[in-house]
């Protein structure tokens, strides 16, 4: 029986891409089917010719662990340590009035550790986007850790396997698999944002991470995640004493550059999880929920626009039209520029057109 065309694609079609030595293709095989439930999904996370640092992903198994307790109690105090800090700023401004300092701590440090998580843990960690050489792996694997939301190589093992099985029971933060009606959205919302982290079982290390565990340097940086967590707490407290010569300085720089910022960077992520699955545009065939939403994929650093970045899952750009801000592949043009990412993968004009749900777009 003939395959119709919405409900069978090849997502390494996405990856008809010029100019790639080595990624992770994920290719989708969906029998024509209604429902997401009836379909058979078969992943393949396989790699091309040339491959140097390739996930070597069974596609049938689903082994994961149990969360441990001590992890779960530690995120805890990283969800709400955070919002307390929030807290905290609103009352210094009443208290102590507004310092430009504090502003641009907390939008250095918010830069600084987003483009760690989106332009390193997500497109060069995990999806293999671009290469680069060992120091910059480096910085963005430091600055990402800063972001404060778990190891990198638990991180990168969590959104394969979201790739994986994206939207299915498999998924780990999928919203839509918490109920019907207004209560299952809700739900499906807090279980997507934050809820899984608590509940669901860690995804297997060993099993998705392959690849990433054959680097001296990425198996460090992920190790020493508690270091870098407080460097990322000490380097806005220190600026600020620096910048305000008092120790108040220290204080704030502590609070708006280290406690606000993590608060902002991880909602912001998180919400990619949640918002990015529920509400926005879908203008590509990406076999899930998954959606281009404008507001994330401005202030998501170009991840907001997660319809096409589910599409194109390898593509180091996500905003693939003129208007999508994009600040994250800015980041990867720049540094390919200066010669410092090669290898750069964007999905060819035939690959998108295939792709889109509108013709002409
Ligand atoms: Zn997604
Ligand atoms: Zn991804």
């Amino acid at each position: 029986m003939p395959t119709a065309p919405e409900s069978r694609y090849d997502q390494s079609s996405g990856a008809e891409i010029a100019g790639r030595r080595s990624f992770i293709a994920v290719t989708l095989h969906r029998q024509d089917a209604p429902s997401m439930d009836e379909s058979v999904k078969a992943i393949e996370l396989q790699t091309l010719a040339g491959a140097k640092h390739a996930a070597e992903v069974d596609p049938i198994a689903t082994k994961s662990h149990t969360t441990p307790r001590t992890a779960r109690i530690l995120m805890l105090i990283a969800v709400i340590a955070p919002f307390f800090g929030l807290i905290a700023a609103m009352l210094s401004l009443w208290g102590w009035g507004f310092r430009w300092s504090d502003l641009g701590l907390l939008l250095g440090m918010y830069v600084l550790t987003g483009i760690g998580i989106t332009v390193g843990f997500h497109r060069l960690f995990t999806h293999r986007s671009f290469e680069t050489n060992w120091l910059v792996e480096f910085v963005l694997a430091v600055l990402g850790s800063m972001a404060v939301q778990g190891p990198l190589l638990q991180w990168v093992a969590a959104h394969r396997q979201h790739h994986q099985h994206s939207d299915h029971p498999e998924d780990p933060h999928s919203p839509h698999h918490q109920g019907n009606g207004l209560w299952g959205i809700l739900r499906g919302m807090w279980h997507a944002h934050l809820g899984w982290m608590f509940t669901s079982e860690l995804p297997d290390v060993q099993r998705y991470v392959r690849d990433l565990k054959q680097s001296k340097v990425i198996r460090a940086v992920s190790a020493l995640f508690p270091l870098w967590i407080a460097l990322g707490l000490l380097i806005p407290t220190a600026v600020g004493w620096l910048l305000v010569g008092t120790p108040s300085g220290a204080a704030t720089g502590f609070v708006w550059g280290g406690l606000v910022r993590i608060f902002f960077v991880h909602h912001v992520t998180w919400s990619i999880n949640s918002v990015c699955h529920v509400w926005g545009q879908q203008p590509y065939c990406a076999g899930d929920q998954s959606r281009d939403n404008i507001f994330f994929g401005i202030f998501g650093m170009g991840e907001g626009w997660h319809n096409t970045h589910h599409a194109f899952p390898t593509s180091a750009r996500h905003g693939l039209s003129w208007w999508q801000i994009d600040v994250s592949y800015w980041v990867i043009r720049g540094l390919e520029l200066v010669g410092l990412a090669w290898n750069v993968k964007l999905p060819s004009r035939a690959a998108i057109a295939r792709q889109s749900r509108h013709r002409g777009l």
